[in-house]
């Protein structure tokens, strides 16, 4: 896995370096702990991806077989959202990988704060989709709905 930093966007080699975004990305007190990446139940890593920043949520769309997931709590939210489609700032694509980081509280006790993290499969570009607060201590679970 590698990132290339040199030009105005990081790029990366491959849907794992979104984990090495977002722990750059992710502000002190915040601190991305664990990640975890998305895959279609088809075996696909190439998603659309719908998202409102505001309503904290954000939705999947697999590129292969067009099955729709809510990203980890993101379905209970959706009717009040106003969502936009990810455009890949460099290229135009709307393909993309997804990873979700985490930020945990002390001795696993919730999810204080979540990222979605994507990677252009057409350029590689690395961003921050949507992020929202979680902090609640029963969310743990969270990070097996990505
Ligand atoms: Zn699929
Ligand atoms: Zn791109």
């Amino acid at each position: 896995m590698s990132i290339d930093t040199s030009g105005t966007w990081w790029v990366g080699s491959e849907p794992s370096d979104i984990a090495g975004f977002l722990v750059a990305y992710a502000p002190k007190g915040y601190e991305v702990h664990e990640l975890r990446f998305a895959q279609c139940n088809c075996g696909s890593l190439a998603f659309l991806l719908d998202a409102d920043d505001n309503e904290s949520v954000a939705r999947r769309t697999c590129t292969s077989c067009a099955s729709e997931h809510f990203i980890c709590d993101s379905g209970e939210y959706w009717n009040d959202a106003e969502p936009e489609r990810l455009k890949c700032i460099e290229c135009g694509s709307e393909s993309t990988n997804v990873g979700v980081g985490f930020s945990i509280y002390p001795d696993r006790g919730g999810i204080r704060w979540l990222y979605v993290g994507t990677r252009c499969t057409a350029c590689g570009v690395l961003g921050c989709f949507a992020g929202w607060k979680v902090g609640t201590s029963d969310s743990m679970n969270l990070l097996e709905s990505v």
